[in-house]
């Protein structure tokens, strides 16, 4: 429910804010090379996806 901002102390609502995402959201590891990449997505690094090599390079 919505309550006036003076009603939040500055203490609460900076706590509250350390729960927000640092990072983009949908960003895993890929299995293949580590890097970072995009979920169910091609990995830009290597190519590959699901273990199987997709783009050549
Ligand atoms: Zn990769």
């Amino acid at each position: 429910m919505a309550v006036p901002f003076r009603r939040t102390s500055k203490m609460k609502k900076r706590l509250r804010r350390t729960h927000f995402k640092l990072q983009v959201p949908g960003m895993v590891e890929c299995p293949n090379c580590g890097e970072m990449k995009l979920a169910h997505r091609v990995c830009k690094n290597c190519g590959t996806y699901k273990g199987e090599e997709v783009i050549n390079k």
